[in-house]
């Protein structure tokens, strides 16, 4: 899952992008509502934690101009202790949860998860497919009950696979949402993961879940 983090406070941005690294999300991170712009038209998010209070273009001005564009991605607004009026305009102009700095991780992350959750349409972390099944916190894979272990790469785009299930995703989309900005590996670096997850997913195993859609890309679907 990759996620933009924009928060102008230098400390508390490297902060929150260090913890978002170790629970294995893949963050971009930048300081300012213009950089911001930058990332959100280069890039698609699966969730976007956005401060407020930013120098130049405000956090709700990158909100309103997303949601004015069509653009649904889920927006996690971080706003100040007396920000009431910030978090009422936040949540009028489409933002999807919002914290009260200062904020403690854990419901940052609880936070997070229910957001990812609500728009992969799935009531807890757990999605499941055929006999596979995905624990989405606590990062564990099964098919038939057998317990199959993953890198953490391998997951991230099983992962992300099982929450668009059914979707036709193109590798480009793929590792779009699997790197940051700091990797460069091209696309074709997706077929090898693919081919590893197939090993470990398919292999062994009936129905296939993974499918190649020739000239466009994988989806995760049971057929038959
Ligand atoms: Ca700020």
């Amino acid at each position: 899952m990759r996620i933009l983090v924009v928060e102008d406070e230098p400390s508390l941005n490297a902060l929150l992008a260090n913890k978002l690294r170790k629970e294995r999300y893949s963050v971009d991170a930048c300081l300012t509502g213009t950089d911001a712009q930058d990332y959100l038209a280069c890039a698609e998010y699966d969730v976007i934690v956005l401060d407020v209070m930013l120098p130049g273009v405000s956090g709700l001005e990158i909100l309103r101009a997303l949601r004015s564009r069509g653009d649904k991605t889920p927006v996690l607004l971080l706003t100040a202790k007396d920000g009431v009026q910030d978090r009422v305009a936040g949540l009028d102009c489409g933002a999807d949860d919002y914290l009260v700095k200062p904020f403690s991780f854990d419901e940052l992350l609880a936070r997070l998860r229910v957001i990812l959750r609500r728009s992969a349409g799935n009531v807890d972390d757990v999605f499941t497919l055929a006999d596979l099944k995905v624990d989405c916190r606590a990062h564990t894979v099964s098919r038939a009950g057998v317990p199959i272990a993953l890198s953490s790469k391998e997951f991230s785009i099983l992962e992300y696979m099982i929450r668009n299930r059914g979707a036709v995703l193109s590798r480009e989309r793929i590792s779009n949402h699997i790197w940051n900005y700091e990797y460069e590996g091209g696309s074709n670096v997706v077929d090898v993961y693919i081919r590893y997850l197939r090993r470990k997913l398919d292999d062994g195993f009936s129905p296939k879940l993974i499918h190649t859609v020739r000239g466009t890309g994988y989806v995760l679907r049971e057929e038959g």
